[in-house]
């Protein structure tokens, strides 16, 4: 069975912690590895998580806080200095194309790696993956932000006790699959009647950002959200102000959206106790939750119950 989880090399806003490291994010979906936001420290984070520089495909930034990009000169260097044999796509927002720039070249090192830059300049810009399609939808927040979500499409799943019973085997199969009927002993059986829908996966990664549109777009229906909140509701106020979320604001959008799996992270280091953020995110969303902590690893839950077809 092919790999799906979220590995969290750190989950601290703004500055790192005695316990806690800048954000940072790997996802692993098949033979994606994506990483999201790598913070200062994330190169050495990594170290600790068995994926290596020469396992990423795909580097993704919401944006050009520090805590959100200050690890990428040694990620980008790494990819160098490890040899990776294949261009690593890199996505950020286009009006951060200075920063991108200066990151990518902080200090002086040797470049082999190829790095395939592709900015976001629109909300709504989709790229199209082997495995789905990677969506960016715009933040709202003092700088120019983006979210993504990864969508697989939904699937097929062919019922061998159903195949057998109408007698089709071999390249009737395929056939079947990929017209949608087939004509057989003067009876036109169709796909749905020998198959079940597959539904296919989401993951949502949205960081940074005040309540807007672009959250609830991101969050729908995600098998497993990864969500800032920064702050608890006692903060609201200065959440709202400064462009991030409550734990309670982000647990209701997740209930809202029908999410299944909910990871909260970025927290202000003013709060000591994460049970905090828990009891006041458990109060609106009744799945599965998780306080994010540093190189935890979170599976995406397994597939919804296909639905007869
Ligand atoms: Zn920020």
């Amino acid at each position: 069975m092919s790999m799906r989880e979220l590995v969290v090399l750190g989950t601290a806003s703004q500055a790192p912690t005695r316990q806690r490291n800048h954000n940072g994010y790997l996802l692993r979906w098949d033979d994606e590895v994506i990483l999201f936001d790598p913070g200062e420290g994330s190169q050495r984070q990594m170290l600790h998580t068995g994926i290596t520089a020469t396992d990423l495909t795909r580097i993704c930034v919401t944006h050009f806080h520090g805590d959100h990009c200050l690890g990428l000169p040694g990620m980008i260097q790494r990819l160098s200095l490890d040899r990776v044999p294949r261009p690593v796509a890199v996505h950020f927002p286009a009006g951060g194309a200075e920063y991108f720039a200066r990151l990518r070249h902080a200090s002086s090192f040797y470049e082999t790696a190829e790095l395939a830059v592709e900015p976001v300049d629109a909300d709504g810009q989709r790229i199209t993956l082997g495995i789905g399609t990677l969506e960016a939808r715009r933040l709202r927040h003092p700088i120019e932000t983006y979210g993504y979500r990864l969508i697989e499409p939904d699937g097929c799943r062919m019922l061998p006790e159903r195949l057998a019973a109408y007698g089709i085997a071999g390249p009737d199969t395929g056939r079947l699959l990929r017209d949608g009927h087939l004509d057989r002993d003067g009876r036109r059986v169709t796909r749905d009647e020998v198959s079940v829908t597959r539904p296919g996966q989401r993951f949502a990664f949205v960081m940074d950002t005040g309540l807007c549109d672009g959250v609830y777009a991101l969050a729908e229906h995600a098998d497993l959200l990864v969500i800032e909140s920064t702050f608890l509701e006692s903060e609201a106020a200065l959440a709202a102000e400064v462009g991030h979320l409550t734990a309670g604001q982000a647990a209701r959008v997740a209930a809202e959206s029908g999410v299944r799996t909910l990871v909260l992270t970025h927290f202000s280091q003013r709060y000591a106790d994460p049970r905090r953020f828990h009891d006041e995110a458990r109060e609106h969303f009744p799945g599965d939750l998780v306080i994010a902590e540093d190189l935890q690893t979170v599976q995406v839950p397994p597939r919804r119950v296909p639905s007869p077809g």
